[in-house]
């Protein structure tokens, strides 16, 4: 069983597509990769994306000057698209998905249900736009289009690296810069790269990062205050985490950084001993078993001692 974007789409005059607070890669590549794809395969359409403003590394994708970051109020929708979601994280977009005629929720994450009218959730799949890909017709692919997805799926697979990339990933990818996509570039400076502060800061997370649970578990927050010392903004808190993991010996890290009084977004990346995603669906979160999410509300101690007692629970002895 499989769906049919465009049958779905059929008669549809307005359609819009959005994905979740906080956009990653694989949010902006999938949503601009769709709308690319819609806007060529229903030219009598008018396609519109909303999202929140997505960091300007992906600038480069097509499309990303017309992503609509102000949510305007808008006429129902014939067709709502949530990316990468489901409704609960779709912000500001979650009125248009509520008021649409017609919902499709085309996502990859274990904690979603599906939450449209039509629904394709596959949470064996790296990254929703590998999703994405699956079910688009070949032959309406170019190299924007490609662009955009090979975007998602070396974000949500840490080029090509997480347990979440298959043969079958790494076919599709092959396939994709076979249209031209200029993929070294892309990887360097849409993954990599980091700017003199964000390095700064990422310098700053590791050097107070706290072992605990023998040692096999890591912790680092950045507040507030410290991101107004360096004028950083949380876009530039990101692969922060992805450092914490890469540390020898460490089954489950944890970064969190402050989102108000008493409140921190929490992330968690894990190897086989930690369910990440069950440890975050636990606080209202979710994601995926190795690279999970959620907010939580407390004081730094607070937060790390309730995650703690649910790290060690799920914890697989070595
Ligand atoms: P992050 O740590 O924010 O990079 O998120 C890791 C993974 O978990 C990504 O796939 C996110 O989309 C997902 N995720 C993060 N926060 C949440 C949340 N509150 N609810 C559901 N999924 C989440
Ligand atoms: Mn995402
Ligand atoms: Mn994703």
């Amino acid at each position: 069983m499989t769906i049919d974007i465009i049958k779905e789409c059929e008669g549809a005059n307005r359609i819009g597509i959005g994905g979740h607070i906080r956009p990653d890669g694989d949010c902006v590549g999938s949503t601009l990769g769709l709308w690319m794809y819609l806007k060529k395969c229903l030219p009598d359409a008018s396609v519109c994306v909303y999202l929140e403003k997505p960091s300007a590394i992906f600038a480069k994708i097509k499309g990303f000057d017309e992503i609509n970051s102000a949510f305007p109020e808008e006429e129902a929708f014939d067709v709502f698209f949530a990316l990468d979601c489901g409704a609960d994280r779709l912000g500001d977009c979650e009125k248009y998905f509520r008021a649409a005629k017609k919902t499709i929720n085309i996502d990859h994450h274990v904690s979603n249900a599906g939450t449209g009218t039509v629904n394709w959730v596959r949470p064996e799949i790296g990254s929703c736009c590998e999703v994405l890909y699956d079910l688009m017709d070949k032959d309406k692919l170019d190299r924007d289009i490609a662009t955009a997805l090979y975007v998602g799926m070396i974000h949500d697979t840490g080029v090509f690296q997480y347990s979440n990339t298959t043969p079958d990933t790494m076919r599709k990818g092959g396939e994709l810069i076979a249209y031209g996509v200029d993929f070294s570039r892309l990887i360097l400076e849409t993954f990599y790269q980091k700017n003199y502060v964000q390095s700064q800061i990422m310098g700053r997370a590791l050097m107070e990062s706290i072992r605990f649970m023998d040692n096999t578990c890591i912790v680092s927050v950045i507040e507030q205050k410290t991101m107004d010392f360096y004028g950083a903004t949380p876009k530039d808190l990101d692969g922060i985490v992805n450092q914490l993991r890469n540390i020898k010996g460490i089954s489950c890290a944890v970064f969190m950084y402050q989102t108000d009084v008493m409140e921190y977004k929490v992330s968690l990346r894990t190897d086989e001993r930690v369910n990440a995603a069950e440890v975050c669906t636990y606080f209202g979160g979710g994601g995926h078993m190795r690279a999970a999410g959620c907010t939580m509300r407390g004081t730094f101690h607070d937060c790390i001692n309730n995650l703690s007692a649910q790290i060690e629970k799920q914890m697989v002895k070595a």
